[in-house]
């Protein structure tokens, strides 16, 4: 089995760990990464802070000046740390709450004491902060955290606590490369090969199935957006392989039913089974690295049939049998353009 496409990573093993001015994606998951090693509190008055209400606060001020740094970096530091130091860097950065930071002065700290405290904590986090920050960066990291984001169950414990960690990070990233994520419910026009034929009228098996329009549910758009942006699958390619492995188990499951029915030992033969058919989506999901399409179906199916009568001229007789089945589906999907068999799709 082909497992769930990579997502595009970005280039992990070249990526330098610190403060960007001016990229606020970076920043966010720089951010994400200060808070969760600093056990969620501003570093100043230590009060908790969320994400939302927290900022990334150079310790030593990034606007100082060479020359005012040099005695910092004496006075303040080991020999071996003062070497290494980088403004931008996580041993001088740390979380702090919006209202220390709007008061904290960006003034020389010549004298502020403390400054050796905060510094060595910050360095003490660096390795801690940085290799945060490689997780959540990693194909693996987004994967793990978008999978859980996407599937989550809000009322487990676990899945609170990370969305507490990693949501934050994951929706400010949504919220600059795919905005639609954080629309409200929507409609979604289906432009598939099974919309040829339009919505909404009754179509026959000639038509081809009727899809009504389809409306995504919070977690299907999810789905959807991160199908789209972050792994490039067609959307409508990916409802028409299922549509077309769905009506494939319906149709295979009625011949079932109609064979099923027919006298024991008869020589019948069964035609193909057609008649109306209505599939309806109600979620798409990204569980387990698949991708999950559920939804309902109703239909009306009906062959011919042939029996074989040695009183009759021609050698057969014929006949026309129905059946009527309703239901849930669920199928899955393990790759773009692979095509799950009929047997794959669970009926039930
Ligand atoms: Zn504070």
């Amino acid at each position: 089995m082909t497992m769930f496409p990579k997502a595009k990573a970005s280039n992990v093993e070249t990526y330098e760990v610190r403060y960007r001015p001016g990229d606020s994606e970076a920043n966010a998951i720089l951010r994400a990464a200060l808070l969760k090693e600093g056990k969620g509190r501003c570093y100043l008055c230590r009060t908790r802070v969320t994400f939302a209400g927290s900022e990334i606060d150079h310790i030593v001020p990034w606007s100082i000046s060479a020359a005012n740094l040099e005695p910092i970096k004496k006075k303040y530091l080991p020999p071996a740390q003062a070497e290494r130091f980088g403004l931008h860097r996580a041993h001088n950065l740390a979380p702090i709450c919006t209202t220390c930071n709007s008061t904290k002065s960006d003034g020389t700290f010549e004298d502020v004491e403390a400054l050796a405290v905060w510094l060595k904590r910050a360095h003490d986090r660096q390795a801690a902060v940085e290799k945060s920050v490689m997780d959540l960066r990693s194909e693996f990291g987004l994967m793990k955290s978008m999978s859980k984001l996407l599937a989550v169950d809000f009322s487990s414990a676990s899945v609170q606590e990370c969305l507490l960690t990693l949501g934050p990070t994951l929706i400010d990233r949504f919220r600059s490369e795919a905005p639609a994520v954080l629309e409200g419910l929507s409609a979604y026009v289906y432009r598939g090969e099974y919309s040829d034929h339009g919505c909404l009228d009754q179509r026959t098996f000639a038509d081809g199935p009727l899809i009504r329009p389809i409306v995504l549910d919070e977690g299907s758009r999810r789905a959807k957006v991160a199908l789209e942006e972050v792994f490039r699958w067609d959307f409508d390619e990916l409802l028409d392989i299922a549509f077309g492995a769905v009506e494939c188990a319906i149709r295979d499951d009625q011949a079932d039913q109609l064979r099923g029915a027919l006298e024991e030992g008869s020589s019948a033969e069964l035609g193909s089974v057609e008649g109306l058919m209505i599939i309806t989506v109600n979620e798409v999901r990204i569980e387990e690295r698949i991708v999950v399409v559920r939804g309902s179906y109703e239909s009306d199916g009906s062959a011919e049939i042939a029996i074989v009568d040695y009183q009759n001229d021609s050698g057969t007789s014929g006949g026309q049998r129905e059946v009527q089945s309703r239901g849930d589906f669920e199928v899955p999907l393990w790759e773009e353009q692979a095509r799950p068999e009929a047997g794959d799709v669970d009926l039930y």
